[in-house]
Order: C-alpha cells, then sequence, then structure tokens
C-alpha cells in the first residue's frame, strides 16, 4: 500500500463546510433545490453537506466515468447514470468533489442545462486550477489546492482510499 500524507484535515473540512452550508442556505432560501451528486467521488461531500444546511433540499445522482488507472484519465467522459428527478424549472447544484482539467464538470453542466433548470451552478469542494484545459464557472469553492494527485473525503485511487477521512497525497 502506498504511503498518504495528510495536506486538509477533517477539521479543516467540516468547518470550511459549514461555511460554505451557511451561503447556500442563504442563496437558496424558499427555492427548494435539487443537489446533484457526482459519483462516485462526491458522495461524503454531499452527505455532509446537506446535513449542514438548514433548508429543505432534494437530492439527485449522476455518474460518468472517465478515469483509466488511477492517475491517468482516459479524457473521454461517458454519462453511466443520469437523473431521476425531473428539473425543468428548478434550481440546479451540481455538487462535484473535485475539478481538474475541467471537461467532467462541463460534460456535466452540458446535460443538466438540456433538461431546462431555472438556474444551475457550481460546487466544488476542491479546485486545481493549474491543471485547466477547459474554462468552467465554479460558484462555490471549498479549497483551493495545488497540482498534487489526491485521495480521501471521497476520493479514490482505483477504488481505494475513499473512506479516508482526511484529504491526502498519495505518496509514491
Ligand atoms: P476533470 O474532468 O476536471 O479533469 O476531472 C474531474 C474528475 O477526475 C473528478 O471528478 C475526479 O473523479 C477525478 N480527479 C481529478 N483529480 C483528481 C485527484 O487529484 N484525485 C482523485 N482521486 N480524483 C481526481
Amino acid at each position: 500500500m502506498d504511503k498518504t500524507k495528510i495536506i486538509i484535515t477533517r477539521e479543516e473540512i467540516a468547518k470550511r463546510i459549514a461555511e460554505l452550508a451557511a451561503e447556500l442556505s442563504r442563496d437558496y432560501k424558499d427555492k427548494n433545490p435539487i443537489l446533484i451528486g457526482v459519483l462516485k467521488g462526491s458522495f461524503v461531500f454531499l452527505s455532509d453537506l446537506v446535513r449542514a444546511m438548514n433548508i429543505p433540499v432534494e437530492v439527485d445522482f449522476i455518474r460518468v466515468s472517465s478515469y483509466g488507472a488511477c492517475k491517468e484519465t482516459s479524457g473521454k467522459i461517458k454519462l453511466v447514470q443520469g437523473l431521476k428527478i425531473p428539473i425543468k424549472g428548478r434550481h440546479v447544484l451540481v455538487v462535484e468533489d473535485i475539478v481538474d482539467g475541467g471537461l467532467t464538470v462541463s460534460f456535466l453542466l452540458d446535460y443538466v442545462k438540456h433538461r431546462r433548470p431555472v438556474s444551475i451552478k457550481l460546487c466544488a469542494l476542491f479546485d486545481k486550477p493549474s491543471r485547466r484545459k477547459v474554462e468552467v464557472p465554479i460558484d462555490y469553492i471549498g479549497f483551493t489546492i495545488p497540482d498534487a494527485f489526491v485521495v480521501g473525503y471521497g476520493l479514490d485511487c482505483n477504488e481505494k482510499y475513499r473512506y479516508l477521512p482526511d484529504l491526502c497525497i498519495l505518496e509514491e
């Protein structure tokens, strides 16, 4: 097993999520938003986020695949599971674990836009802007992080490490 080094602790993550949740609860008050979690990586973030918010929300999931072996992206994004709840006329917040090159999010925003919600915004817990290939508007950002492959807090490498409560760098 590779060694992992903590770069953002569970306490820091919890504190930042409480701030994001307060901001979202203000911005979406009386809007009954649908939060769309991007599987699998965002399952931990989304579950902490909705429980820290103090307004009613609905939740759905979408699943895409793009990664090959761990750190290598195939560059091709495939929709594996689409939305189950109709979103036409609703306020939608896409909840993503991490934005790297930006291709996944840009594909997802297109998919969501076609279903004609009243508004679409994007919330990403981690952002690696130095790796961007296509520009994407991120409305709510948890942490901006350096260009390193990270695991934990839902993020994996070949399905390992998702359970780690802190954000870690994989040391070779
Ligand atoms: P993008 O399309 O923005 O390049 O990649 C987004 C997706 O790639 C994320 O949803 C995530 O699944 C994966 N990804 C990007 N960077 C990392 C990383 O540092 N660690 C892990 N575990 N996954 C990443």
